[in-house]
């Protein structure tokens, strides 16, 4: 099996089996985002611990790579703190090129730039597709906005 295939295996298996989809019963924030683009939609939902991040929910309906970005995206953030998730955050958007450089400033391994990022590595290929990078992009920046809304 090549890494191609591992990763799109990854990819599918959220995207049939997304994790954390249960609603949170009072969440402390919440946003939705919509990638009109693609028609993906992703709703996030949060409850803090503290500093910490002890519950969460992911739901939506789109493509495979939105909802299983935005699958992979609950499991990492669940347990983190608001500056550990702004640290994966930062490395998400890396991996993904968002900025250009082809994470360079980031300092990642160009060969490998998702590297300890676990099952989120299985998106980097999405890279080299600019239209489908925003569908991958939609949880991360949904959730930013859910962050940024909260106290
Ligand atoms: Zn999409």
């Amino acid at each position: 099996m090549s890494l191609e295939d591992l990763y799109r295996e990854v990819i599918l298996d959220h995207y049939r089996n997304p994790r954390n989809r249960t609603a949170l019963g009072e969440p402390q924030a919440h946003a939705d985002g919509v990638n009109p683009l693609c028609g993906d939609e992703v709703t996030v939902e949060l409850h803090f611990d503290g500093n910490r991040i002890d519950g969460v929910s992911v739901r939506g309906q789109g493509c495979s790579i939105s909802q299983s970005s935005a699958s992979m995206m609950s499991e990492a953030i669940k347990g983190k703190t608001r500056q550990e998730i702004a640290d994966l955050t930062r490395r998400f958007k890396a991996m993904m090129d968002i900025e250009g450089d082809g994470g360079h400033t980031a300092g990642l391994d160009p060969e490998r730039p998702g590297a300890a990022l676990g099952d989120l590595e299985a998106l980097q290929g999405v890279r080299q597709y600019p239209v489908r990078i925003k569908c991958a992009n939609l949880a991360w920046t949904t959730l930013e906005e859910a962050l940024d809304h909260s106290d």
